[in-house]
């Protein structure tokens, strides 16, 4: 009996499996198509400044509209496409569509585009963003890479000689999602980073719970000491804004201040700052 139910169970895992492995086999092969089946779009999300609650820039931020399965979030596909090399074209797609949009805004707004490692460790990384500054015309200045700690732990030296190229022609360079990777002080101090972002897992997280509250105030305390601004990521409340302002965090990016959104939508505030 307890045999059966053994072969049984087995049974069901083998199929579940089958079914995994054939899903994700598909969203490979859809993911290759999805630039030229116009199925991405970029949405933007704003950020703040602590001194004046001013919007600084916005982070674009990839969507993929998966016909017909419909929605699938960048937390699912980005890993698959990173794995597949796909994740080159993708994120091209993403610099060069940000690029275009952001060269219409205001001057002073920034946009800030996320790279993944394998972008920054590809070849010709460094000319495919000279390209896009070059035909879009924006302001080297203006862009903002966001890279994780996973850069720093894989090949760093070619990732870190890019990145440092990428600096030397003005484009900022931020670490994102910082606390989540493994990185070491002296890897922070290597890198050519001009901000600091906290990951959003701190700041919703500070109010309850010491460990998370001892995070945030060591990245400032980080951040004051190399002289980098940081960013409180996932800013969802006035009580944790008005922390992370007596912290010391120069900007915000959350739900408080707007989720990401279309490019169309944008644009009217835009104007109305603007003017
Ligand atoms: P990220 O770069 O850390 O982006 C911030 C994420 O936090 C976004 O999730 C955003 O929608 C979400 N978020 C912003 N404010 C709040 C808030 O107040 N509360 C909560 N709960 N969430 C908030 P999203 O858009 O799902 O993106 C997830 C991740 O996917 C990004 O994390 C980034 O690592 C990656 N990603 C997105 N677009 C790209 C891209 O173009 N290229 C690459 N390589 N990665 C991307
Ligand atoms: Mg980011
Ligand atoms: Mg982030
Ligand atoms: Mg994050």
């Amino acid at each position: 009996q307890a045999k059966q139910s053994g072969r049984g169970a087995a049974c069901f895992f083998d199929r579940d499996l089958d079914r995994v492995i054939r899903e994700r086999r598909k969203i490979e092969r859809d993911l290759e198509r999805a630039v030229s089946h116009d199925e991405l779009r970029l949405v933007y999300q704003p950020i703040v400044s602590t001194v004046d609650r001013r919007v600084t820039g916005y982070e674009a931020l990839l969507r993929w509209q998966h016909s017909p399965h419909g929605f699938v979030p960048p937390d699912k596909f980005i890993p698959i496409a990173e794995e597949t090399g796909s994740i080159i074209r993708i994120g091209e797609w993403a610099l060069r569509t940000a690029c275009t949009e952001a060269s219409c805004w205001p001057d002073e707004l920034q946009i800030a585009v996320n790279v993944s490692p394998i972008q920054i460790e590809s070849r010709d990384f460094t000319e495919t963003v000279e390209g896009v500054l070059a035909a879009t015309g924006l302001t080297p200045s203006r862009l903002e890479l966001e890279v994780t700690e996973s850069v720093m732990l894989r090949h760093s030296a070619s990732a870190l000689a890019t990145l440092q190229r990428l600096k030397d022609r003005g484009i900022r360079i931020v670490m994102d999602d910082f606390g989540t990777g493994y990185s070491s002080l002296s890897n922070l101090q290597a890198f050519p980073f001009d901000k600091i972002k906290i990951d959003r897992r701190f700041i919703g997280a500070m109010e309850q719970d010491e460990a998370a509250l001892s995070v945030v105030r060591a990245v400032v305390g980080l951040g004051t000491s190399l002289r980098l601004p940081i960013v409180a990521e996932g800013v969802e409340t006035e009580a944790q804004y008005a922390f992370i302002m007596r912290e010391g965090c120069a900007e915000a990016q959350g739900f408080l201040f707007g989720a990401p959104s279309t490019a169309i939508q944008v644009q009217p505030r835009l104007r109305l700052i603007g003017a």
